[in-house]
């Protein structure tokens, strides 16, 4: 089996010289920000210094996000609807700051998960989200849309990584669950069926993992 590091080399390098209706990625290295973030139309930031696996699961997920531009799998209000959300969690970020419980954190990464979560959700019965439900229901759609093709590559790529791919979804779609008002779903599963890809998508995933080249190649072949 490829370990996690080839993987990430591999598929890195398929990414940026594969085409997707005429766009390769651009993957850049980045020392600080959100592990992984995707510019449109064409361009990832991944955080340096982190382990691996964790590097190739936020790697995969961006491409889910490149993907789900690329071929408008989106809906035409995503962007704005995000920007939206985001100004939101920003001002619920800042009253629960202000809590008198708070005042022994100095930032809002100190706060334990448990505590930040359930402060979330008093402070958002406060001031309600400028989208309903429908609208936030579809970013977090957006969210597990970009996990399952993860999902999608892994299976070509390293099958073996599968179950701690969907582990670190789940992590990861935690605070969106939180942060969207939805209820969690701590048994969330990537349906790939229910992704319909066309032999458009199929192309570009095998595509991706195309072995044997960029000097990187799968472990015990010749
Ligand atoms: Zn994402």
């Amino acid at each position: 089996m490829m370990t996690a590091e080839d993987a990430a080399l591999l598929v890195r390098a398929r990414a940026e010289s594969v085409q997707l209706r005429g766009h390769g990625l651009h993957v850049k290295d980045v020392a600080e920000g959100p592990p992984g973030y995707f510019r449109p139309p064409d361009a990832i930031d991944l955080l340096e210094g982190r382990m691996p696996l964790q590097t190739l699961f936020t790697l995969l997920h961006e491409i889910g996000h490149f993907w789900s531009f690329t071929v408008e799998r989106r809906g035409s209000q995503y962007g704005g609807d995000v920007v939206l959300w985001r100004g939101w969690t920003k001002e619920i970020g800042r009253r629960i700051m202000k809590r008198p419980d708070m005042q022994h954190y100095a930032n809002g990464g100190d706060v334990p998960r448990e505590t930040w979560d359930r402060s979330f959700r008093e402070e958002a019965l406060k001031l309600s989200c400028p989208l309903d439900r429908t609208r936030r229901g579809l970013i977090l759609d957006e969210e597990a849309r970009a996990w399952t093709l993860a999902y999608a590559i892994v299976e070509v790529v390293v099958p073996d990584l599968q179950q701690e791919l969907v582990a670190e979804a789940r992590r990861a779609l935690e605070p969106y669950f939180v942060g969207l008002g939805l209820p969690s779903d701590a048994n969330w599963v990537p349906n790939v069926v229910e992704l319909r890809l066309s032999p458009e998508d199929r192309c570009y995933i095998s595509e991706l993992a195309m072995p044997g080249q960029y000097g990187v190649r799968p472990r015990g072949t010749a």
